[in-house]
């Protein structure tokens, strides 16, 4: 009998699909060697689900953009005995109808996408002056990946098995999601810290699934496909390779991953985590990359909460390339985790620059962030 390589360990992660009392999906993924939740019966008298909200055009940019009216009544900072991540438990219901578990991504309740999938009609196809009279449902799908059944914590503070099961959530919904009717981009995320609009403490990110490429992704996407085609070579492979040479910027190297404070910064903290293959999401990612990934994640966020007395606000969120073939031959997964914080008490704000203009003007210059976060090693 031979052994399994550790890059087919991945295949010993397994979840299960379940459904919530209004027919949301609920995924149950378990730590490596643990059979995941079976069985659950969710008792809650739960509404059906609304219609959910639309999608405008907007011809002076050319983007889309997402009106979500009906989730203002979405829980907002629930104290800790009414948290709806948590595990139900004696006489409490949670979204989550199971007493222990290890990673669950169930769909949003209060989504600003979804629940709806479906093709968006071609703004140039159907005449964009009759989009003004009929909007489009918001198609797509909002997922909430809740990392542990622990209240307290963050992903820095996960086990590292834990942190590993979170990369495969990622990676199995991504690829999951991508063959979605009408899904053209998945982005993963995670939003740390009341400072930067949190609602809910317990350990979580989110997956938008979109009808549309969204436009931060989608200039990304063209110059990447420019550069492509008029090269032959990736952008970011280049940008890789130029940023390992300098060395001034690097913050860690792996055998499959490294990290660097971007060239060209725009906040107080910027860090860039990306594999040293092309690959254009997590789910092309190997089983070994995987591995790697959950290790030098927890280590990068780490780094963060080391540099100051208090957690640091952040946003981490995937790069993942739109799902069209051209994207994902050009394309390049990487980590963009952003702070807005630029000492101990200040944060920087959006003002008339960024917000109006998106003219980013760094207080701080990349190769200062980049020592800080090498010296926070350990
Ligand atoms: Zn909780």
């Amino acid at each position: 009998m031979t052994l399994p390589l550790p890059t087919e360990r991945a295949g010993t992660l397994a979840h299960r699909t379940h459904h919530l009392a209004d027919g949301r999906e609920a995924v149950f993924f378990s730590d490596r060697g643990t059979p995941p939740v079976e069985h659950i019966v969710d008792q809650r008298p739960l509404d059906a689900r609304s219609g959910g909200g639309e999608v405008r055009f907007d011809r002076l940019t050319g983007e889309w953009v997402a009106v979500a009216a009906h989730r203002q009544t979405r829980t907002h900072l629930p104290p800790a005995d009414q948290c709806p991540l948590c595990p139900t438990t004696g006489g409490r219901e949670s979204e989550i109808p199971a007493e222990d578990f290890d990673v669950v991504v169930l769909e949003n309740r209060f989504p600003s996408l979804g629940p709806g999938l479906d093709e968006l009609p071609d703004p140039g196809q159907v005449g964009e002056r009759s989009l003004w009279g009929a909007p489009s449902p918001a198609y797509g799908r909002c997922e909430v990946v809740v990392f542990t059944p622990e209240h307290q914590g963050s992903f820095a503070s996960l086990p590292p098995e834990r942190a590993r099961t979170v990369v495969e959530a990622w990676a199995r919904r991504t690829e999951a999601l991508s063959a979605m009717n009408g899904i053209r981009h998945v982005f993963p995320f995670e939003n740390r810290g009341e400072q930067i609009g949190v609602t809910l403490h317990h350990p979580h990110g989110q997956i938008y699934a979109y009808p549309y490429p969204a436009p931060h992704a989608a200039r990304l996407a063209a110059r990447s496909r420019a550069h492509l085609a008029g090269t032959g070579r990736a952008l970011m492979g280049e940008v890789l390779a130029d940023e390992t040479a300098a060395g001034d910027r690097m913050v860690l190297a792996g055998e499959h991953f490294s990290a660097f404070v971007p060239y060209a910064a725009r906040w107080p903290l910027e860090v860039h985590l990306l594999p040293h293959r092309q690959v254009p999401d997590l789910a092309a990612l190997t089983g070994a990359e995987r591995d790697e990934l959950a290790v030098l994640y927890q280590d990068l966020v780490r780094r963060v909460d080391r540099l100051y007395a208090t957690p640091t606000p952040y946003i981490a969120a995937w790069h993942q390339s739109p799902v069209s073939t051209a994207d994902r031959e050009a394309g390049w997964l990487h980590l963009q985790l952003t702070s807005p914080r630029r000492a101990e008490d200040k944060l920087k704000f959006l003002a008339g620059s960024e917000a109006a203009m998106g003219a980013f003007i760094n207080d701080v210059t990349a190769e200062q962030t980049a020592a800080r976060l090498r010296e926070a090693a350990r």
